[in-house]
């Protein structure tokens, strides 16, 4: 899989891209994530890649010309299956939404900065606008970061367990169980004995029934979506 991140604040991803899951998934050469500084773009020779709005609104616009650049070499090079923009009244990001995306070969991420793109963009190049939550974010690298390692945690291999990924939360509509560790007794705060009985199946049941207990309690909601 590759990804390809557009962004004004390449240093804001380089970090983050390069650490943990997301570093070590490329270092295995599972996974190709690319950040590219939007104003290598543009044509104009302050490497500006905004301007102020028609209509007189506040604020500023990213145009069309830098995003149209990046965008038509990236697609010279190979075939996406999404171009998305990171938007807030994009379609709400969620886990069934990032498994579909990690079964992609190549996806561009492109991050919105100031009162966002030049809607004609969002009109001709993109194919898919997502939104991490109902709040305004500054710019879009935290959402493209977060759907980043969403997604590629998720890409076989990466996960050294990968039973893991599936009993996370929100797999099945159903929050994870709690879960503990070593030692069993903390401060007189005892892990439940059903887990020390080394019994595989009641432990299974044990799991179902508090993932459905606390989903039940916690996010009614995912239920229904069953
Ligand atoms: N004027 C825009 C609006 O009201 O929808 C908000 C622009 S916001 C200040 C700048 C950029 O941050 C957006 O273009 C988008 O790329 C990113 N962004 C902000 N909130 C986001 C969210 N909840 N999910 C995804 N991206 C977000």
């Amino acid at each position: 899989m590759r990804i390809d991140i557009i962004t004004v604040l390449p240093e804001m991803l380089e970090g983050f891209i390069n650490t943990s899951i997301l570093g070590r998934a490329q270092r295995k050469g599972l996974v190709e994530i690319h950040v590219h500084n939007l104003r290598d773009y543009t044509t104009d020779k302050h490497r500006r890649v905004d301007d102020y709005p028609f209509g007189g609104f506040a604020g500023m616009v990213m145009q069309c010309q830098p995003i149209d650049a990046c965008i038509s070499a990236l697609k010279a090079e190979r075939e996406y299956d999404e171009v998305i923009f990171t938007t807030p009244d994009g379609e709400r990001f969620s886990q069934p939404m990032a498994n579909e995306l990690s079964l992609k070969e190549n996806l561009i991420l492109l991050c919105g900065h100031y009162k966002g793109i030049d809607f004609r963009i969002r009109e001709h190049l993109i194919t898919k606008e997502v939104s991490i939550g109902d709040y305004v974010l500054t710019g879009g690298e935290i959402a493209a970061a977060a759907m980043a390692d969403a997604i590629v945690r998720l890409v076989p291999g990466v996960l050294s367990d990968e039973q893991s990924a599936l009993s996370d939360s929100f797999q099945d509509n159903l929050l994870a169980a709690p879960v503990y560790t070593r030692p069993a007794d903390y401060k007189g705060w005892r892990v439940p004995d059903v887990l020390l009985s080394g019994h595989e199946a009641r432990i299974k049941e044990w799991e179902l029934q508090q993932s459905m207990e606390r989903t039940r309690r916690l996010r009614p909601d995912l239920l229904q979506q069953g």
